[in-house]
């Protein structure tokens, strides 16, 4: 190994004593042993070894002012001394919930969790109480936490470790999950002919990023936005990720296309664990306690998260939006000229702030074509990268991220350990 990595070896062997594979979520985990980060500040990422890391991984997402932003810093000191959690509402929660109704189209209303995971789980709960029926619509490889309802042909770490579908999880729960490939208009009808009147909801990543990156072909979410409301289906966008990421109000936004309902977080919590079930009025007042539909937490808007939440949606101007969307644009040409000037099959697929080459000589539009990429060759490009000062998900299956903080100069830098990878890649 070029890079000094003996203290993360030496910590990563202690880790495995107490901790299941030394880690606590696994896509964390990369061979032989990952790095152990000892801080973190703007776009760098620091180990334990006194390595220094450009970072695009950002915690898989949310960092996108940078890690240690000092206003998110000092909105939250000043809350940490006012206390951290109550079990009571807050004046916070309406500030924040006002600035997410504001920007994301769909939001009438607005439930916060802790998590993308617990989002999905209640939002796919929210459809199935609201109309009545069983099943619901899934695409191969989308990843929509780890609970019981999704995590089957799941994408993220469940595919980079290899099983896609956990057992543990009865077949009875997920028998009602239908899967279909993504950006197939067909596979969709067939599934609604085949379960009339019997499907809750579709729920989608409007752009995949759960298997690298995948993008909707025009008019793919017009469409399932059209055939869902034809046959009283509810349309649920999972913008864990491109939530106040590819626009103020996300994929929706971008697209143009308004869902039932809408699952946030990441971003939202600039840094902190969050999720938000948002949605029509009418839907949402289907939660209790006004409706039925059971939904609760200990940490539900919890005034860390939620400060942090306010903090970071405050800086997310129209610079923000340009500048990363710029950067990530840049990188995305690098990576497509150097795998043209090497001869290295690939495909490079970018939209605002995300990125992501596959390894893979034929377009990526779904789960089974990018199970199909040179994951290998993947791994060495990750490693020829780290050796070389910059860090991207350590996966073939998980997208990159560009934050404001990367400017001109880490991104010369970038392209630089790019141009110096691709060299060294067969
Ligand atoms: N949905 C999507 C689209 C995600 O990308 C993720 C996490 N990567 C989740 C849901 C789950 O979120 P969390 O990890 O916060 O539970």
């Amino acid at each position: 190994m070029v890079l000094k990595m003996d203290r993360s070896n030496e910590l990563f062997e202690e880790a495995k004593k107490y901790l299941v594979g030394g880690v606590n979520s696994p896509v964390r985990y990369f061979k032989p042993y990952p790095f152990f980060v000892e801080k973190a500040k703007d776009c760098y990422l620091f180990d334990v070894d006194g390595n220094c890391y450009i970072d695009y991984c950002l915690a898989y997402g949310p960092m996108v002012l940078g890690h240690a932003n000092e206003k998110i810093i000092e909105a939250v000191k000043e809350q940490l001394e006012l206390g951290s959690a109550y079990g009571c509402p807050t004046e916070k929660e309406i500030i924040l919930a006002k600035e997410v109704v504001k920007r994301v189209p769909c939001a009438e209303m607005v439930r916060f969790v802790n998590s993308g995971t617990e989002a999905t789980m209640s939002a796919i709960r929210l459809a199935r109480g609201v109309t009545g029926r069983k099943k619901i619509i899934k695409f191969d490889g989308a990843y929509h936490g780890a609970h019981d309802y999704v995590l089957v042909k799941s994408g993220s770490g469940a595919l980079t470790h290899g099983h896609p579908n956990s057992p543990g999880i009865p077949e009875e729960t997920t028998k009602n999950t239908i899967l279909i490939p993504f950006n197939d208009e067909d596979a969709v009808k067939k599934a609604i002919n085949e379960n009339k009147d019997e499907i809750a909801c579709i729920i989608v990543e409007p752009v995949m990023g759960n298997v690298g990156c995948i993008l909707p072909k025009d008019g793919y979410l017009e469409f399932l936005r059209e055939i869902t409301e034809e046959n009283g289906i509810l349309l649920i966008f999972d913008e864990v990720i491109t939530g106040f990421r590819l626009a103020k109000g996300g994929a929706q936004e971008y697209f143009g296309v308004v869902p039932d309902i809408a699952t946030l977080g990441k971003i939202l919590g600039g840094g902190f664990p969050i999720g938000a079930i948002v949605g029509r009025r009418e839907i949402m007042e289907q939660f209790s306690p006004l409706g039925a539909i059971y939904q609760a937490g200990t940490f539900n808007g919890n005034p860390i998260s939620i400060t942090a939440g306010i903090a970071t949606l405050e800086q997310l101007d129209d610079r923000f939006y340009k500048e990363t969307a710029r950067t990530a644009k840049i990188l995305a040409d690098t990576l497509r000229e150097l795998a043209d000037k090497y001869n290295i099959p690939a495909k490079v697929y970018n939209i605002a702030s995300m990125f992501q080459i596959y390894f893979n000589d034929k377009e990526v539009v779904n789960y089974e074509i990018a199970k199909q990429s040179d994951v290998e060759r993947f791994m060495k490009y990750f490693w020829g990268l780290l050796e070389r000062g910059v860090f991207v998900p350590p996966s073939q299956f998980e997208c990159c991220f560009t934050s404001i903080k990367h400017d001109d100069e880490v991104i010369d830098k970038t392209i630089n350990a790019m141009e110096e990878v691709f060299k060294s890649l067969e």
